[in-house]
């Protein structure tokens, strides 16, 4: 049967002659024509003054906890839902991740769990603009005015996605993307850090560069640091898909669109649609077995593929897992966890194939709970 990709990427020939490009002309003189070109492309998109390309989007976290200065001692106030690297990133700098929950509607942080959680100790705020949908940046923000902390925004899963006509990540302090194949936009691996401050981007820029300060010698270190640069080819790449990104939000729309007819009044899985005020991506098609559906999430997942669909479980509370224990309860990220699900969107799919999905998912459904009768 034919393989239905949970993830992958739109490639056209624009993203074939810019590699090309980059591999015959990206050196020398040139060496970093693409980054440029790239780094300029996408902070005008978003509305950022500066933005720096890195390797990966993990490494712009990383960069954005060191920019700010967080280190031991300090308190983070987190989204409990994302994927690991959000937190594994506060914990190289040694700060402490405190997970808030989120909400049901829409995976995003319960901005009203932040003002529970703040201490005397808590410096920032890392929001995630979960599945490509925008948090509700105006309380994040009025709340992280009045007492003074940062606000970093994970976008790694939302470049095209806009929070009341801003682009998500140029809101808070500092945004970071990823382009990881999984992405709406592509480069194998890639990421991007942005802010408006020029402080905030001196130090992140510093720190992704060794810390290398040739004012003081040729090849002179001041500090620890990192080696967090993006190749030119791979630049070359996603500068092809940033100048394609409407086709690629148009393209996941069509997919999101097409699952959203099928599935609205579906009794067993309940669809996330995007909150009021963001205008999203489409990246993601998530959701939950509805409450009082006894099916077995993961039992679903692995029959859908050995159809050769690729499902994938919700992601995993954060604070469950062994570095990140805490207490406090999260009930809506751990729902999520138990019973969330993410359907393929591909940007290769086709509407024959979201007709499959759609109706494997149900009948499998409907088997595992005859099963249970
Ligand atoms: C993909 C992703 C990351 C990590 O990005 P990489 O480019 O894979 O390092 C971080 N946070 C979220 C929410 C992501 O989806």
């Amino acid at each position: 049967m034919k393989k239905i990709p949970l993830a992958g990427p739109s490639i056209t020939q624009k993203e074939i002659d810019y590699v090309h490009d980059a591999v015959v002309n990206g050196w020398y003189e040139t060496y970093d024509m693409h980054i440029k070109k790239l780094e300029k492309a996408f902070a005008e998109y978003v509305g950022s003054k500066y933005a720096i390309a890195t390797y990966c989007g993990t490494h712009a976290l990383h960069l954005a906890a060191l920019a700010l200065g967080l280190g031991p001692g300090d308190e983070v106030i987190v989204a409990d839902q994302s994927y690991i690297a959000t937190a594994h990133a506060l914990s190289y700098v040694g700060a402490k991740c405190v997970f808030a929950d989120v909400v049901p509607d829409t995976l995003c942080i319960d901005s009203r769990q932040i003002e529970v959680l703040i201490t005397p100790r808590t410096k920032a705020v890392m929001v995630v603009h979960f599945g490509g949908f925008a948090c509700d940046m105006d309380a994040v923000m009025d709340i992280a005015r009045r007492h003074r902390l940062a606000v970093i925004e994970d976008a790694c899963q939302s470049v095209g996605t806009f929070y009341h006509g801003i682009h998500t990540g140029a809101i808070g302090d500092i945004g970071t993307f990823s382009f990881q194949g999984s992405k709406i936009a592509v480069g194998g691996e890639g990421g991007m850090l942005v802010t408006n401050d020029e402080a905030l981007y001196q130090r992140a820029k510093h720190y992704g560069t060794f810390c290398r300060n040739d004012g003081i010698q040729y090849l002179w270190s001041d500090d620890v640091g990192y080696n967090y640069r993006i190749s030119n080819v791979t630049a070359a790449l996603i500068l092809a898909q940033i100048e394609r990104i409407d086709q690629l939000v148009a393209n996941k729309k069509r997919i999101f669109e097409s699952y959203w007819e099928k599935l609205r009044d579906n009794p067993y899985f309940e669809m996330l649609l995007p909150p009021a005020g963001c205008e999203p991506n489409y990246g993601y098609v998530l959701g939950c077995l509805r409450d009082g559906v006894n099916a077995n999430r993961d039992e679903l997942v692995r029959r859908m593929l050995d159809m050769n669909v690729h499902f994938r479980p919700g992601y995993p509370s954060m604070h469950r897992m062994p570095p990140y224990e805490q207490t406090h309860a999260v009930p809506n990220s751990d729902r999520y966890d138990r019973r969330g699900l993410v359907l393929p969107t591909a940007h290769s799919l086709e509407e024959e194939d979201i007709a499959r999905v759609c109706g494997e998912m149900n009948r499998v459904i409907e088997e595992m709970l005859k099963g249970k009768r």
